[in-house]
């Protein structure tokens, strides 16, 4: 087989959602394992609903997952000659007509159509029009056989065939002038090389029509599959009601590109029962024979489980600017020289870095804010001895590690007969607002003698009886 050639096709209307990226993922992923191309072609012929800034998210989206494209992006919109050039040839062939049936005309005879019980479909009435009214607006229409059939081995769904008289005249040029999506994909995929078009199969209707434009251009109509849809949990097609469909969304949220890339190949995709993919892997095992027939289902908590894993498992020092990140949107400087090890202890427990901030937020809070429960059971006067035995022990702490920590607690805890936990809670409550936290003889060294002692003595001003 020749170079294979894949590409990504994205239409600049809106973000990239969670279907468009696994396509891309699909795509890239079939490129790598075949030592392959992988192009980006950005289809932004539709110039009033694509946007520069559909066009940055997209590529800003496919970088953060890692999807890195050899080719392009090539946009459509700087094309246009190409395809002039091409409509042009269809017409001299006689493979193309001007069809000059107003929307009001062709409207109606749709209505007619339905209410006969036909499918409705072009009836043809410009096919042998021979005459070019002058100022008349008019669109091109591919003319289509009348006959036979168009097949195609879909790579995922099997042949596929269609009766060719179910198959409109496409329209391939607009009143305006701009060529159409069916038309621009087909003279693009050829022009460009592609072997295998991998995309969602909300296309799957326009591929044979798809090959009747390549066969006419003479072009090699290259290989097809289709990717099944994703639901939502509901069955219904994935959509905004089923929670966030930008991954950039994700990413806001605290999601690693990890977490997103093997959520999204596991979408469709399966490996004996495995569920941990890294990229490298991924680009090891992929093949488009493992991609299921049937549609996937979003489930945000496997989402949320995959990330969870992935936080366990990175570098804190990697996660430092991504948990700055997210500190600061909560208004937060997150100065702490200490935020490596502080991640570290919060690593374990964080489903989303968004969450770990949030867990983090009382280190960098200018005034600590205390949950009222936690302050109701422990900011009493009646604990006021045991808040300045604790203060006692950890001045004179030195040095101010894990060990030396433990050693204080364990002779408080026997001084006054109390249990760890009676002892660990009240600092868990000054440190940090609340009496949630890891262990305490981590987090104080990564808080600091000082910064332990001053919440201490806070505390202590804030007693109340009870
Ligand atoms: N621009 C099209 C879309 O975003 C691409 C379809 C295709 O891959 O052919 O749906």
């Amino acid at each position: 087989m020749a170079d294979i050639r894949v590409r990504f096709a994205p239409s600049p209307t809106g973000f990239l959602h969670i279907g468009g990226a696994r396509t891309a993922l699909f795509n890239f992923l079939f490129a790598r394992s075949q030592e392959g191309t992988f192009v980006l072609r950005i289809e932004d012929t539709d110039t009033v609903r694509s946007t520069q800034e559909s066009v940055d998210e997209i590529l800003k989206a496919m970088e953060w997952l890692g999807l890195n494209w050899d080719e392009g992006p090539y946009y459509q919109s700087e094309r246009f000659n190409l395809y002039k050039e091409k409509v042009q040839q269809l017409l001299d062939e006689g493979k193309a007509y001007r069809c000059y049936c107003t929307s009001e005309e062709l409207d109606k005879k749709r209505e007619q159509a339905m209410a006969e019980g036909r499918k409705p479909k072009y009836d043809g009435t410009c096919r042998e029009r021979m005459d070019h009214p002058g100022n008349t607006p008019f669109v091109i229409r591919f003319r289509a056989p009348d006959n036979g059939t168009t097949s195609f081995n879909d790579l995922i769904k099997g042949t596929i065939s269609v009766n060719n008289e179910e198959l409109d005249d496409v329209i391939i040029q607009r009143t305006d002038g701009t060529p159409t999506y069916n038309f621009v994909v087909v003279v693009d995929d050829a022009d460009m090389g592609i072997t295998h078009v991998i995309r969602g199969d909300d296309h799957i209707n326009n591929t044979p029509r798809q090959i009747l434009l390549y066969e006419a251009l003479g072009y090699q109509v290259p290989c097809f599959a289709h990717v099944p849809m994703i639901l939502g949990s509901d069955k219904t097609r994935l959509s905004k009601r089923h929670g966030a469909t930008s991954v950039m969304a994700y990413r806001d949220m605290g999601y690693l590109p990890e977490a997103m890339v093997n959520y999204l190949v596991r979408l469709g995709w399966s490996f004996g029962d495995e569920e941990i993919f890294s990229l490298a892997d991924l680009i090891e095992k992929f093949s488009l024979s493992n991609v299921g027939k049937s549609a996937g289902v979003f489930n945000p908590e496997k989402l949320l489980w995959l990330n969870s894993h992935y936080i366990k498992r990175s570098d804190p020092n990697a996660l430092v600017p991504l948990v700055i990140e997210q500190l600061e949107k909560k208004g937060l400087q997150a100065d702490n020289p200490n935020l490596p090890g502080l991640i570290g202890l919060y690593q374990e427990r964080a489903k989303t870095l968004e969450e770990m901030a949030d867990s983090l937020t009382w280190v960098f809070k200018s005034e600590l804010e205390f949950d009222e429960k936690a302050a109701a059971k422990f900011l009493i006067e009646s604990l006021r001895p045991l808040f300045e035995q604790i203060i006692t022990h950890l001045e004179t702490c030195e040095p101010f590690s894990h060990d030396e920590i433990e050693k204080r607690v364990n002779s408080l805890m026997e001084e006054t007969g109390l249990k760890m936990g009676k002892i660990a809670q009240p600092i868990r409550v000054a440190l940090t607002g609340g009496t949630v936290s890891p262990s305490v003889f981590e987090l104080l060294p990564l808080i600091g003698k000082d910064e332990t002692l001053r919440r201490l003595k806070n505390a202590l001003s804030l007693l109340e009886p009870e």
